[in-house]
């Protein structure tokens, strides 16, 4: 019920109910969780929210008309829930729902559907969504929730109402390991594997290791590369996984230069004081940014020589000579 999420969700929670209450729902809504590990839930909530007529006819908290039963019972048509199908949201799954939502409503005079994990979506799925977004027919309503919005092409973002949960752990007092857990996933799971396992250390030290050997070496790290990086990372998730720590740690060294507090590399300080020393600021966004878009193409069946090849020419642009 999207009464749960009042106290600990206030503000999202009143401007979902508002919407409704003056009927002025966006056609698209995002919700960037921010480890807040509840977000799929408050979705089916809001989802059952503008299904339920009795939210328009009265205030009563329903919950036992048969629209909401069914929805409890994941046997509502009006309603679409899309996860993903493996490693990504495929470009068959929006198709397919496109196909059924384009039929005429049976129960209500509204259809929503709800895309978990939105950073899923590949670049094929993105465009089909996108297609979609673009052209809104009158009570579809898309709800798409995501971990990471940076994840998602912008111009689908522009296009939704971009709603920010609040995030209940606080990470400040955790270590990098434990911290970097939480910005890899938001799985509980995956969290405690990341925690548990003795090959993560390695991994963000291999990570931090390559960067400190490209700060030093530049395009002669090209020569070093499979023993910097190939014999490491080889699986695709791995090597995507590996893309976002260099990312965080990249963030960290912006952070450290502006005067900030480090956030995620708490137990590397020393390291990011050697690369912040190498860079200025234009160099390091430039960096940020290549790294970011090279992450992206990690969807992509890339060839990870290929890949590893290109970053380093990309970083080696952005040295200011
Ligand atoms: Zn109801």
């Amino acid at each position: 019920m999207l009464d749960d999420f009042s106290l600990e969700q206030n503000i999202v929670y009143k401007t979902l109910i508002n919407s409704v209450k003056n009927n002025k729902y966006s056609h698209a809504y995002l919700i960037e969780t921010n480890g807040y590990s509840k977000g799929l839930d408050l979705g089916i909530a809001f989802a059952k929210y503008l299904l339920c007529p009795n939210s328009y006819s009265n205030n009563k908290k329903c919950g036992n008309c048969s629209q909401c039963k069914n929805i409890d019972k994941n046997e509502f048509i009006e309603l679409k829930i899309i996860d993903s199908e493996g490693q990504w949201i495929k470009k068959s799954q929006l198709e397919e729902l496109q196909e059924i939502f384009s039929k005429k409503s049976v129960v209500g005079n509204k259809k929503v559907y709800i895309i978990n994990k939105a950073e899923k979506l590949n670049p094929a799925s993105s465009n089909s969504l996108l297609k979609f977004l673009e052209e809104p027919e009158e009570g579809i309503i898309a709800i798409l929730i995501t971990e990471n919005i940076y994840q998602l092409l912008s111009t689908i973002v522009s296009r939704c109402q971009v709603l920010s949960l609040k995030n209940k752990i606080k990470l400040d007092n955790l270590s990098t390991k434990e911290k970097l857990a939480h910005y890899l996933s938001n799985n509980n799971e995956d969290i405690e594997f990341f925690i548990n396992n003795e090959d993560s250390i390695n991994k963000i030290e291999k990570v931090i290791e390559f960067i400190k050997y490209y700060e030093e070496n530049h395009s002669n790290t090209l020569v070093y590369i499979n023993k910097l990086w190939h014999e490491f990372f080889k699986e695709k998730q791995d090597i995507y996984d590996s893309f976002t720590i260099m990312l965080l740690f990249y963030k960290d060294v912006l952070n450290l230069k502006l005067g900030k507090i480090i956030q995620v590399f708490t137990d590397y300080v020393n390291d990011v004081n050697i690369v912040e020393e190498k860079n200025n600021l234009d160099e390091i966004t430039s960096k940020i940014n290549v790294i970011m878009d090279l992450r992206e193409k990690i969807k992509f069946n890339v060839n990870n020589n290929l890949l590893m090849d290109k970053l380093i020419i990309e970083l080696e642009r952005c040295e200011k000579k």
